[in-house]
């Protein structure tokens, strides 16, 4: 018997279980819906490894009565979800998952943008309900140029160059905002940093990928939205809280932007009667930017890997406290 223990707060590939189950007892928590905080609360004391989910808080608390816990290993490349701060002070290494959903979390988000862009699942919206009387009207269902318009990022980190590399080859003009400058990105591939008041007020489209931090909570509110073009789009694949959603359903309602694609709400899911799902100029995802079959097992493999890693004492690979190792 190992001695060993993890707990893995969702189903996940087997493969990644069979990666565990290779050095540790390994419990799966079986439901669909997932353990409430006092159950994962429950589930972590006495084990060694969490294998964590965006949706699990993972805090002070928890991490207090999780005296034998020597690493948890997330399964998202965001992480606002886990107290970093008490982990580290806890000594304790955690990893996600980054680059691996890089290029699917952009399909996505691209999927979003031409579909606000093109009125696609507006126009099945009005197919199904039996509006097509018209065959063809050339003054109707006209959307916004996507080819030809500028494409604007907040957050140039893996999925934001993505989307630019996206955005690049549907022949638009990129520009971009992050914390910090990218010469190198500029030079390879010829975006262009600005300012973010001069993204908002120039970017035909506005794409969020940053994390969700202090900082970022509500980086696009009123005034953001006010400043952008009455033709914009708006489109998240960060996290819900990035944007206030007050403010976003009164721009779309009010017309001070054209329309947004949402992959993230806040909160998650969103009430079936938020005000926002009456609007028409609105796009909603579940929350699926990295759900594609081959990415969701590849990251999961990636996770798996790390909490092995951790496990056995030896560095995670993709740990985002590495302080740890030097204490
Ligand atoms: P990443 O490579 O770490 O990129 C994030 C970028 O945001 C970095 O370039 C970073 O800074 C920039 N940034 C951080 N704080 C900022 C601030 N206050 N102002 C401006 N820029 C800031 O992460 P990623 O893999 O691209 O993922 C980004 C986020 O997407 C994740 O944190 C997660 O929340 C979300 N996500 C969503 C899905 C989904 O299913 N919808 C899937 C994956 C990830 P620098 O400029 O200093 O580099």
């Amino acid at each position: 018997m190992k001695s060993l223990r993890v707990f893995v707060t969702r189903r996940i590939f087997p493969e990644a279980v069979d990666l565990l189950s290779a050095v540790a007892q390994v419990e799966v928590w079986p439901d669909d819906e997932p353990p409430t905080p006092a159950q994962l609360l429950e589930k972590a004391e006495g084990v060694h490894g969490l294998l964590t989910n965006v949706m699990d808080r993972v805090d002070g608390g928890l991490l207090d009565a999780a005296t034998e816990l020597k690493a948890i290993s997330q399964l998202s490349v965001g992480l606002d979800n886990v107290d970093l701060v008490a982990a580290t002070r806890s000594g304790l290494p955690v990893s996600n998952t980054p680059g691996v959903l890089a290029k699917s979390t952009a399909d996505l988000g691209f999927g979003l943008l031409l579909d606000a862009a093109r009125l696609i699942s507006r126009g099945d919206r009005w197919v199904r309900a039996g509006h097509w009387q018209l065959a063809h009207h050339p003054m109707h269902w006209l959307g916004s140029e996507v080819h030809g318009a500028t494409l604007g990022i907040l957050g140039m980190g893996q999925i934001g160059l993505e989307m630019a590399k996206r955005g690049m080859g549907f022949d638009m003009k990129v520009i971009y905002h992050s914390r910090t400058r990218k010469p190198e990105l500029d030079a390879e591939y010829g975006m262009e940093y600005v300012e973010r008041d001069m993204l908002l007020s120039s970017a035909d489209f506005v794409c969020l990928h940053l994390p969700l931090t202090a900082q970022t909570r509500h980086y696009i509110g009123e005034t953001e939205l006010r400043a952008m073009k009455p033709t914009a789009v708006l489109v998240n694949m960060a996290r819900g809280p990035v944007v206030d959603s007050k403010a976003l359903y009164t721009a779309l309602n009010e017309g001070w932007i054209q329309a947004a694609g949402l992959d993230v709400t806040d909160p998650e899911p969103i009430p079936v009667d938020d005000p926002l799902l009456t609007l028409d100029n609105l796009i909603i995802s579940p929350h699926i930017g990295s759900a594609s079959l081959d990415t969701r097992r590849a990251t999961c493999l990636m996770a798996a890997r790390d909490l092995v890693a951790g496990l056995q004492g030896e560095p995670m690979e993709h740990c985002v406290n590495p302080e740890v190792y030097q204490a």
